[in-house]
């Protein structure tokens, strides 16, 4: 079994020293420093250094995969941290595998593996069997780091990484006020049921010279909106916010508390929105939305 790592720290190669013994595989590591090269000799079978190369998850991923397509590893290991996982996530997806998170124990079996990772805040370990290959994110300290040197090869990636990918950053370009610095803000959610719907809440808030958005499913799931309100989306502070076939899911209602004045249209009853709203106005969103409008409209 061939094991590839990548790694910034002894303690964290020498922990995925401990993990090769447990599954007897052979480890391949690549880092991203010379300083770390003389011990990671050490620790490794074969290393791969790069160097000079600025971090930025997109080409860090891109130099790992590039040393993965040498190597075609099993399985490839990182630290299950804010950095290892960043970089794990964009390494499986591109090669379309599983990976697994904060995982602390692994198990071999055949062709397949056994990793048991925390789940519930670590209230909970979830086991779970896989076929290889796989990609795999280790809580460190987890394992006790291995003691075992090896007399391992070393390549030092000269060219790589160069022109692999650039990156641009562009500013958000917004269609009327910005969603955090509008006065009212409305905002649709999935009681909308198709895209062009949404023109009647373009329009509302136009009228109100406000901004408009959408829940997190219409942006994200359906891609109806560049952007959504919630704790993964923008905080919004307005004086009047109206939400429209929105139920009030809590990740959506912590980014909207600070609206003055909160006003719901639901056509369920026992909709959580209510609890949270000022005013609530139970009914089809079909045929509230064009009434209003147009009474908005002759004024
Ligand atoms: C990690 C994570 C982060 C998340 N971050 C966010 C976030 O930042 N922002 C966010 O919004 N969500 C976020 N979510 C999703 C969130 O948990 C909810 O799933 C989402 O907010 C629900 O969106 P909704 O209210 O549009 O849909 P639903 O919960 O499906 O509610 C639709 C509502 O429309 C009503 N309705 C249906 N038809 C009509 C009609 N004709 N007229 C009137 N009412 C109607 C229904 O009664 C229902 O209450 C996140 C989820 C996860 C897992």
């Amino acid at each position: 079994m061939k094991i590839l790592v990548y790694g910034e720290t002894v303690e964290w190669l020498k922990q995925a020293r401990s993990i090769s013994e447990i599954l007897d595989g052979e480890l391949y590591g690549v880092i991203s420093s010379r300083e770390l090269s003389n011990q990671a000799t050490r620790i490794f079978d074969k290393t791969y250094v790069f160097e000079g190369v600025k971090y930025e998850p997109n080409t860090y991923h891109k130099i790992i995969q590039e040393v993965s397509q040498k190597i075609k590893p099993d399985l490839t290991i990182f630290p299950s941290t804010i950095k290892g996982r960043t970089l794990a996530g964009l390494y499986a997806g591109h090669l379309s595998q599983p990976v697994i998170t904060d995982v602390i124990d692994v198990k071999r079996d055949d062709q397949t593996l056994e990793m048991s990772r925390l789940v519930y805040g670590g209230g909970c370990i979830a086991k779970i069997r896989l076929t290889l290959p796989v990609t795999a994110c280790i809580i460190q300290g987890a394992f006790k780091p291995s003691d075992k040197q090896v007399n391992g090869e070393v390549e030092y990636l000269t060219s790589i990484g160069k022109e692999l990918i650039w990156t641009e950053f562009k500013k958000r370009e917004y269609e009327g006020i910005p969603l955090d610095k509008a006065d009212i803000v409305v905002a649709a959610g999935r009681g909308f049921k198709k895209k062009e719907d949404l023109e009647i809440v373009k329009e509302l808030s136009t009228i109100l010279n406000g901004a408009w958005s959408v829940t997190r499913p219409l942006a994200a799931d359906y891609g109806w909106s560049d952007t959504w309100i919630g704790i993964s989306g923008v905080i919004i502070n307005p004086k009047i916010y109206i939400a429209v076939g929105i139920s009030g899911q809590p990740l959506h209602m912590i980014a909207v508390r600070n609206s003055k004045t909160i006003i719901a249209v639901n056509k369920d009853p026992n909709a959580p929105i209510f609890s949270e709203a000022d005013y609530g106005v139970i009914g089809d969103l079909y045929q509230i939305l064009p009434r209003l409008l147009e009474k908005l409209r002759k004024k």
